[in-house]
């Protein structure tokens, strides 16, 4: 309904005694401002909602019962509502009135008393002042309800671009999946090549030619690390993951006795049982830890003995885990960014991809898990992978064990 629309611009009238009615609509209508007479209480409030710009209101009205309806409607106006009632009182009353109107009423209603017998230009003045500042209130539901219109619109036009760009997402993680996965292939004839080569050849070609042929054994090698990293990547934002109650002791024990370059740094690990259980997924939490752990094996200075500790902690309803190594360590302003695809701080020599722990946090959030580090440059690194604890789960007892 518009602000200046005729029903909003009408006057209530509801007057059941004599010819009241009938002579304060004349008044009003000599003023040119519309007044609709209702038969009792319940006809305003029946029309209220449909629009209104004051209620005006005889005292003897209020005598009725159905006065609590009419305070339940004015109580229950929307937040932009509140309609002016000019309630025509005796003077015998009025005080009264202006004690106890808000008792009848209820503290929200906006009474302005007016004194009978009237005065037909005090009547007038009283309903186009209530008329004016009816008006901005309904100026005020229609700005409301344009901002709204506005905020949906935002709302659906933003929902359709993300669904276009997870479409988009979607299609280019299937290409970078198939281009990494057919790469693969060739990648591994052209290093199988050039290392067959070297074998069987080495003594009869010329050492330049040797030297070639391991760069492009060497390149084709690291182009499927790479490949490979992509695809762990990839498969992970992919995968369907089930989280389910999972025992980090037998994890990691396999973790340790099963991944090549974990085994022969057995001796190097130090893992504190029991670890405890958390919600998570086994291969992506796999994935995540043997990530850290090969880099707390592989970020130490020269001639250091690497050194790492895995533990666990109980933090209210979550279980973190930690693995702390002796290595060179990460400087603040670098603490973030090494989480990111292909950012790589460390010395060129020590071969890497730079996905380990773009792997490790995209699977730490598919868990619903959080992962951190605290370092000091030059001493070590702390890593950690935070998860929920299954609810059934015991805390684990303090302990510790060196795996040898
Ligand atoms: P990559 O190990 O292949 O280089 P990552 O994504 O696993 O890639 O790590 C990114 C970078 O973070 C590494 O190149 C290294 O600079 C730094 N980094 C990761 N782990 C450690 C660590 N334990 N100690 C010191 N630096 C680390």
């Amino acid at each position: 309904m518009a602000s200046n629309g005729e029903a909003s611009d009408r006057i209530l009238v509801v007057a059941p005694t004599g010819a009241d009615a009938a002579n304060i609509r004349q008044v009003l209508r000599r003023a040119h401002l519309p007044a609709e007479i209702c038969a009792d209480i319940r006809t305003a409030v029946r029309l209220l909602p449909e629009g209104a710009g004051a209620l005006l209101i005889t005292e003897d009205a209020l005598i009725s019962p159905e006065r609590a309806i009419l305070a339940g409607c004015l109580h229950d106006q929307p937040a932009w509502s509140d309609i002016p009632v000019l309630l025509l009182s005796n003077a015998a009353s009025i005080g009264w009135w202006a004690v106890s109107g808000a008792d009848v009423l209820g503290v929200r209603t906006n009474v302005t008393l007016v004194e009978r017998p009237l005065r037909a230009s005090i009547l007038v003045a009283a309903t186009a002042a209530a008329l004016r500042a009816r008006r901005r209130q309904y100026q005020l539901r229609d700005l409301l309800a344009e901002r709204e219109a506005i905020l949906q619109s935002l709302e659906s036009r933003v929902a359709e671009r993300t669904a276009k760009l997870q479409e988009l997402v979607a299609e280019l993680e299937s290409f970078s999946y198939s281009v990494s996965h057919d790469l693969r292939a060739p990648l591994r004839i052209i290093a199988g090549y050039a290392r067959s080569l070297i074998d069987d050849f080495a003594a009869v070609l010329p050492e330049e030619a040797n030297n070639r042929l391991e760069r492009i054994a060497r390149t084709a090698e690291r182009m499927d690390r790479l490949t490979q990293d992509v695809l762990a990547y990839t498969r992970l934002t992919r995968a369907d993951i089930i989280l389910e109650s999972v025992d980090l002791d037998s994890l990691v024990n396999e973790l340790l006795d099963q991944y090549p370059v974990l085994v022969a740094a057995r001796s190097q690990i130090e893992v504190r049982f029991p670890l405890g259980r958390v919600v998570g997924h086994a291969p992506s939490l796999t994935q995540a830890l043997s990530n850290l752990l090969e880099n707390a094996l592989k970020f130490v200075p020269a001639g250091r003995v690497p050194h790492v500790v895995i533990a666990t902690q109980a933090r209210g309803a979550r279980r973190r885990i930690l693995l702390r190594d002796n290595g060179i360590g990460i400087a603040p302003e670098h603490q973030k960014k090494i989480f990111g695809i292909f950012e790589r701080i460390a010395d060129r020599s020590v071969p890497g991809t730079g996905i380990g722990l773009a792997i490790a946090k995209k699977a730490a959030e598919r868990m619903g898990g959080t992962i951190g580090l605290r370092s000091t440059p030059g001493k070590g690194s702390t890593f950690w992978l935070e998860f929920a604890r299954p609810a059934e789960a015991p805390a684990p007892k303090p302990g510790k064990r060196r795996r040898t």
